[in-house]
């Protein structure tokens, strides 16, 4: 036991979430205990090393927000930048929108002047699956048909997830939407932003909201695992809190290389998807959202990879079924110590920035 009310595994968006909200409306005092050397977790952005130039080490964070409140909420914590999110993929030499639109139907189909009911039709009649899929081949084969399946998403999902879409659940390759107007934007999502100072000054200013909440870097809890006298908040990755005892949790991870080009812009937008046969996924430069004035840029390419910090719990039945033992390991866990799993890492499950912070603000009103 430490002398702190609550100790909080990990500094990212859940860790400081709970923090805030623990020390602001309960009055508690909390640890939060974070083993890298920064807070802000896996949105960590930093000046990319001899520029001033915002890069985003662990991936670049396109944050929206389907509700208010949530918005609202980080809202106390920084000014906001509009969205630039557009996002293309490169095919043949030429850039198509992603997500799929009437433009990208046109550019791979070889048509032109496409409108709702005839896009319907083309793709109608190209389709590869008919049914209720149940893998994420099934799914674009029977949803966009099989041009656009092979040429868009079958080799691009191998390299992202190291096996083919016919083994991973629908959900995969379902999160993107299939557009048929013209919106050039990445995701529907009514509010698109980015924090104006960047997301490590967003959470670094949560974290510092209370003189009831105490930062400590650079220490694995693991290694000295203090509990809080009313809780422990694990943020952690699920399968690492104990000692991977069933077998290790699959993760797919990612490596970064980032260069510095010395011009103005490197690429029309954000994000450049490679579905062809290149060893990487996608190209960004991000300063086309931080909009930050500059002659250079910096340019981040991404490389799927087995190795590396944990990034995408795999979305397949093996892992659901091997979650679910870790769950009830988890759930007498907190019977017995108190502590509450949380988090992307914690809850073994994808989710996005806004709705780590959403469910952390459910998480500590739960906690007593
Ligand atoms: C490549 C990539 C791209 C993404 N893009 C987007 C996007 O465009 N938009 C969006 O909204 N979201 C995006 N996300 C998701 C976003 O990163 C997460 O939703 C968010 O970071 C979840 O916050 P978290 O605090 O639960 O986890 P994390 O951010 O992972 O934070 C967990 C923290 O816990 C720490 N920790 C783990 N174990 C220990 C331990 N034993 N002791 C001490 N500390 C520990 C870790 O070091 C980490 O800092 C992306 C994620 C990835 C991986």
């Amino acid at each position: 036991m430490s002398q702190y009310d609550l100790v909080v595994v990990g500094g990212g968006p859940t860790g400081a979430t709970v923090a805030e909200f623990s020390a602001r409306t309960r009055g508690w005092s909390v640890l939060v205990v974070e083993r890298r050397n920064h807070v802000a977790g896996n949105c960590y952005d930093e000046s990319y090393p001899g520029t001033d130039l915002l890069w985003h080490r662990y991936g670049p964070h396109y944050l929206r927000f389907k509700n208010t409140e949530t918005f609202d909420y980080l809202g106390r914590f920084t000014e906001w930048l509009p969205g630039n999110y557009v996002v293309k993929a490169q095919v043949d030499g030429r850039l198509v929108p992603m997500p799929i639109n009437l433009e990208t139907i046109e550019l791979i189909h070889g048509e032109v002047a496409l409108t709702q009911e005839s896009a319907r039709r083309l793709l109608e009649a190209d389709l590869g699956f008919h049914g209720e899929a149940a893998n994420s081949e099934e799914y674009i084969l029977g949803k966009a048909g099989r041009r656009l399946y092979d040429t868009l998403y079958d080799q691009y999902t191998r390299k992202q997830w190291g096996r083919s879409a016919r083994f991973l659940d629908p959900s995969v390759c379902g999160r993107v939407p299939i557009r048929f107007d013209r919106n050039p934007y990445y995701t529907d999502a009514p509010i698109q932003v980015m924090p104006r100072d960047g997301y490590t000054a967003l959470f670094d200013r949560m974290l510092r909201s209370s003189p009831l909440i105490d930062v400590v870097t650079d220490v694995d809890w693991l290694h000295e695992p203090v509990h809080g006298t009313r809780a422990t908040v694990f943020t952690g990755p699920l399968d690492d809190y104990f000692q991977a005892r069933l077998g290790p949790l699959p993760w797919r991870s990612l490596r970064f290389e980032a260069e510095v080009k010395e011009q103005e812009w490197f690429q029309p937008c954000v994000q450049v998807n490679y579905p062809g046969a290149e060893p990487y996924t996608r190209k960004v430069e991000i300063k086309h959202v931080t909009r930050q004035k500059s002659a250079r840029t910096v340019v981040v390419t991404e490389f799927p990879s087995d190795v590396g910090d944990p990034y995408y719990p795999v979305p397949a039945r093996e892992s659901r079924e091997l979650h679910q033992r870790y769950v009830e390991l988890a759930d007498e866990e907190g019977e017995k110590r108190g502590v509450v799993f949380g988090g992307r890492l914690g809850n073994y499950r994808y989710i996005n920035t806004d709705e780590a912070v959403e469910s952390a603000l459910e998480l500590a009103a739960r906690l007593s």
